[in-house]
């Protein structure tokens, strides 16, 4: 039987699951699992097929890794603007220390923060990524945060490290 199509179930494929199984065929036959950076671009350049076992409760499907675009973004491979609402530009930032923040010793801060670029949070872990790259921040990315949206636009808050933020 046919392995079934990765991109027949377009966004309902669960790239990232930690369930899923990934398995790639090199050329010379050789078969290994799991799939990242390397397994992509051998993929991509014709060097292995990938496959992906998608497991459900009474039975488990083959699929074929047939959109490799869709398996590189939902990887993070290559940047989604659309998946994550954030350009890969360097943000114009707003923020200040959220009113209410009282504790001077914690080592985390609340920060408000606006997007003035017009790029909106989507994923915290990218936006974490870039803020650690563009500005030093240590932006937490476990735990609660905030959005809050009225006629001004869309206001966030996050926790990022204290000592981060001065430098
Ligand atoms: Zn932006």
């Amino acid at each position: 039987m046919e392995p079934r199509s990765a991109a027949a179930a377009g966004k309902d494929f669960p790239y990232t699951l930690g369930t899923t199984c990934y398995i790639e065929v090199h050329k010379d036959g050789r078969v290994t699992q799991g799939a990242r950076t390397d397994a992509y671009q051998r993929a991509l350049a014709g060097e292995s097929r990938l496959f992906a076992v998608w497991p459900g409760q009474w039975r488990s499907d083959l699929f074929a890794i047939d959109d490799l675009d869709e398996f590189a973004r939902a990887h993070g491979i290559v940047h989604d603007e659309g998946r994550t609402g954030l350009a890969d530009h360097v943000h114009d930032v707003e923020w200040a220390l959220t009113a209410r923040e009282s504790n001077p010793r914690s080592q985390y801060v609340s920060i408000d923060l606006r997007l003035a670029c017009g790029c909106s949070v989507n994923a915290r872990r990218t936006f974490a990524a870039q803020m650690r790259e563009q500005r030093g921040w240590d932006m937490a990315v476990t735990g609660g945060w905030g959005r809050q949206t009225d006629e001004n636009g869309t206001t966030y808050t996050f926790r990022v490290r204290r000592r981060s933020l001065s430098s």
